[in-house]
């Protein structure tokens, strides 16, 4: 089984014409509301390929709390570790101008208040995991003890977004590290970033990962381990929308790892699986079932 550990969100969508100014009022088109933040991306995108797929979580007693756990219960996720109250939901603030850039504010809400003790009382669904994936909407300290609280020989997926530079102990755990080429610069910091993907993808297995994976949009993604450096062949598709993509990447290796597979055939379903994801509009809306990518 697949135990996600991470955000959920409640995004507040609103078209404009242009953004306001300090001191300015705009309006903008009718309001839309999605579940989204990360972790809730990435659990839905399991569900929906067929993994048995739990989440780990913190949503607020409100409307957009109730929300999320609606969206993951369609979806078919295990929603006993995903704990209500202590802040209101976490909320991205959208919007979008007539050229589709996105202007976000996020209030990380109840996200930021997963704490490690919260990780402790989920012992049971890290001991029924195979794999454990997580992200960086919550606090640092606490997936710090989702690594601590990892059944023997189960397996860890970090994507480290957003990015910040992370503690040894984290990413001696991963296997894989999923970055794109932003969070691959943000993590290397100050080392020598080198100029291929390729050298980003060395560079970083060096700091302790068991293994890498770079994501690099439409040109697919690339494999590092002991074992050396491989690309991904990256899967043509006339793209629609990329909200998520790298959730649905990252959601869909995890699962693949679980059932066996090798990280380059993981990574491979997953490049499949991203792509299908941008040819829709939005985030959990985009993601594929199983038969969508045996169908492409
Ligand atoms: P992120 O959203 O985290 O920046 P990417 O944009 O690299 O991640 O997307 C994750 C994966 O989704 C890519 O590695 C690729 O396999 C797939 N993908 C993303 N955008 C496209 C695209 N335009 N065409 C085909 N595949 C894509």
């Amino acid at each position: 089984d697949l135990l996600v550990v991470g955000s959920a969100n409640a995004d507040l969508v609103i078209g404009v014409e242009r953004r306001p100014g300090a001191g300015e009022t705009v309006l903008g088109s009718d309001l839309a509301v999605h579940p989204g933040g990360k972790g809730a991306n990435q659990a839905v995108a399991a569900a929906r390929l067929g993994a048995r797929t739990a989440l780990l979580a913190r949503v607020g007693d409100d409307g957009h709390g109730r929300l999320l756990l609606d969206s993951q219960r369609a979806a078919g996720v295990d929603t006993v570790g995903v704990l209500v109250g202590g802040a209101p939901t976490g909320v991205a603030l959208i919007t979008v101008d007539p050229s589709g850039d996105n202007s976000i504010v996020v209030s990380p809400g109840a996200n930021g208040r997963l704490t490690p003790q919260d990780v402790r009382a989920a012992a049971s669904l890290f001991q029924a995991s195979r794999v454990v994936s997580a992200q960086l909407e919550i606090p640092l300290e606490t997936v710090v003890e989702a690594v601590r609280s990892l059944a023997d020989g189960s397996r860890f997926v970090l994507n480290p977004s957003p990015p910040r530079p992370l503690p040894s102990e984290v990413l001696a755990a991963c296997d894989p590290l999923i970055v794109n080429e932003h969070e691959a610069k943000v993590i290397l910091g100050d080392s020598a970033v080198g100029e291929t993907p390729e050298d980003w993808a060395r560079i970083l297995l060096a700091k302790g990962p068991r293994s890498v994976v770079v994501t690099l949009g439409a040109k697919g993604a690339l494999v590092a381990s002991a074992e050396g450096v491989t690309r991904v062949p990256s899967v043509k598709v006339d793209a629609v929308d990329t909200t998520g993509a790298g959730d649905a990447f990252a959601a869909a290796l995890a699962w693949k790892l679980g059932a066996g597979s090798s990280l380059a055939e993981a990574a491979a379903y997953a490049a499949r699986v991203g792509a299908a994801a941008v040819t829709k509009e939005g985030a959990q809306e985009s993601f594929p079932t199983a038969a969508e990518v045996e169908a492409r």
